[in-house]
């Protein structure tokens, strides 16, 4: 076969292919004209999984003249020279979209430039464009795709069932929602409205609009070239998936593995395994610091540095998070019972203190019993106006929750839990200002470890030193700890050399404690602290409370289980009839 320079049709066929590989893309495309014109309000219709598609908007419209340029191949108003590619402030710039379209699908636009005020439409029959005639449409543009990969039979062989491309549009117009909340968007799948997102006023407003959650939290914040705004779920709410993670690079929903990581990191110890949060974050920096022109589908971009991109959304989103501003203030506004409430608690509390308990240092040192030289423990100052400072303990129940009362709600604290946080808490502060209280042994501690262990754990024997644990040989198969932490419990000390030596190696010997230390304090911790049917007194429950003030995320355990959970006395009251 001679060859051939392929003919615009084949051409434009082919490209096809690349941007408009499946209908959502086309959607996305489509979305994206009406945007870069300044559109308010779209309206997005589709059908049989996106084979018939309708995107109708009110932005600034084309010239009559222009239309047929609209159609070729290359043709675009949003670029002029290369060099306008490290600049773009619009969504297209390849000129690429609409020739691709018209080439595989019954197209037809109409559209009133805004100025020229004239009504006109063009069609294209799978690649064949038609003379431009007069329409009516009153305002902005409006594109209707039909019989989409009708001449492309291969294509449509491949395509997705119509349910996973529904699907799919529904993800794009939530991501394009998300992307640019004063714009209204509308969308329509066979027939029936799916979502109607009028304009709002914030991020915040739309993400819980689009999320269908009622409290989202916000933050925003500026970080060398880079600003961030995220709105994001407490750890109480949480998903099955990362699928509610959305990233957003210069208002273009992208995916990117490196700030998805950044997000769950600062979770980090909120969730538990295999739970996720609901996260949009919107990441902008000056256009010449990032190249959107890596993938075809524009999904994938590039920073110059990334490394400063994943600390501005992973700064903001940890301080955001440490703020724990789901942790619900109390209401001034009294309820209707609160008077006989008040009259309850206040019996419970004086009985209490008839008890008189005076041990106000009590740390939580103190929940460890052994004979050992012991260094004086910090005592625990109670810092006046934190949130637990001043919760009124109503007693213990099944020696498991501690339950009290602050405003207008009635709380229950899961004592293992909040004991076994704030012990991660100090562990993990101790280890950020590299002092830990340590108590020294009068005899080592000895743990029996097989030989091999015994081994691995020597070798990191001066990391090890660094957690505030000293370490010898006492034999071929017996460790013995000559120091540890104050706060931790003896017993911890067992299941944590099996742990790290069984990681060591599993590691062949490498071993980088400083990626360990959560881990490790949450093990230490968890062995440490008061368990489930231990019995406390008044003036324990009070100590283990106010320790939690000094802890910003101390809601959740270091597994990301919640430390407490709480009910107003509103939905008493209902339970009791006593309101509806
Ligand atoms: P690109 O968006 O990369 O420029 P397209 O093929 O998507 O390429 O669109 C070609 C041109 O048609 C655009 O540059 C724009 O001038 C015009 N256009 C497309 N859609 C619209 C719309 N909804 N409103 C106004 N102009 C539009
Ligand atoms: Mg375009």
């Amino acid at each position: 076969m001679s060859i051939q320079v392929l003919s615009a049709e084949v051409i434009n066929q082919i490209a096809a292919g690349e941007v408009v590989e499946r209908p959502a893309h086309l959607v996305k495309e489509l979305i994206e004209n009406s945007i870069d014109a300044g559109a308010t309000e779209l309206v997005i219709e589709t059908a049989h999984g996106g084979r018939f598609v309708r995107v109708a908007d009110n932005g600034v419209g084309i010239y009559r003249d222009e239309l047929p340029k609209a159609l070729e191949r290359h043709a675009t108003s949003k670029i002029q020279v290369s060099n306008d590619l490290w600049n773009l402030n619009t969504f297209g710039f390849r000129g690429e979209a609409l020739a691709s379209i018209a080439a595989v699908s019954k197209f037809s636009l109409q559209s009133v430039q805004r100025t020229e005020k004239k009504a006109s439409q063009i069609q294209a029959q799978f690649g064949k464009v038609s003379a431009v005639l007069p329409s009516s449409r009153s305002s902005g543009t409006e594109i209707k795709i039909e019989d989409l990969f009708e001449n492309v039979p291969a294509r449509l062989k491949f395509m997705k069932s119509e349910s996973a491309e529904s699907q799919q549009i529904k993800q794009i117009v939530k991501a394009a929602a998300l992307a640019h909340p004063q714009i209204e968007f509308k969308l329509i799948q066979d027939g029936t409205l799916q979502y109607f997102f009028k304009s709002a006023g914030s991020l915040q407003e739309r993400a819980q609009i689009v999320l269908e959650k009622t409290s989202l939290y916000f933050t925003a914040a500026s970080r060398g070239n880079f600003s961030v705004e995220i709105a994001f779920s407490s750890p109480h709410e949480v998903v099955k998936t990362s699928k509610q993670i959305w990233i957003f690079a210069q208002n273009r929903f992208v995916q990117d593995r490196a700030l998805q990581a950044a997000v769950l990191d600062a979770y980090r110890s909120l969730l538990m395994h295999g739970e996720y949060p609901l996260v949009v974050v919107k990441l902008k920096c000056d256009p010449s610091e990032i190249d959107v022109n890596i993938h075809p589908t524009k999904s994938q971009v590039k920073y110059q540095d990334s490394a400063s991109a994943f600390r501005c959304v992973h700064g903001a989103l940890r301080a955001a998070l440490e703020q724990a501003p789901w942790i619900t203030k109390p209401t001034t506004t009294e309820s209707v019972s609160s008077t006989y409430m008040e009259g309850v608690t206040a019996a419970v509390a004086n009985y209490s203190r008839n008890l008189s308990f005076q041990d106000h240092s009590l740390g939580m040192t103190h929940f460890k019993q052994k004979d050992f030289s012991m260094k004086p423990a910090e005592v625990v100052r109670t810092k006046t106006g934190g949130y637990w400072a001043d919760v009124q303990i109503l007693g213990q129940a099944n020696l498991t929750y501690i339950i009290c009362q602050k405003g207008d709600r009635l709380i229950y604290v899961d004592q293992h839990a909040a004991h076994e946080r704030v012990a991660f808490e100090s562990l993990m502060e101790s280890w950020n200002k590299k002092k830990f209280e340590v108590q020294d042994y009068l005899f080592p501690f000895v743990i029996d470890l097989s030989a091999d262990k015994v081994e691995a754990l020597l070798t990191i024997q001066e990391s090890i030193l660094e957690l505030g644990i000293k370490i010898e040989r006492l034999g071929p198969i017996s460790l013995g700890i000559t120091s540890a932490p104050s706060l931790i419990k003896d017993s911890a000390l067992p299941p944590l050399f099996e742990k790290m030596a069984a990681d060591i190696i599993d590691h062949g010997g490498s071993y980088a404690i400083e990626k360990k230390v959560g881990d490790i304090f949450a093990t230490m911790a968890c062995h440490s602290v008061v368990r489930a049917g231990q019995s406390l007194s008044h003036a324990q429950m009070h100590e283990l409370l106010i320790s939690m003030d000094r802890f910003a995320l101390s809601s959740f355990c270091p597994h990301g289980r919640p430390v407490s959970v709480d009910t107003t006395f509103m939905e008493l009251e209902k339970l009791f009839g006593r309101i509806n």
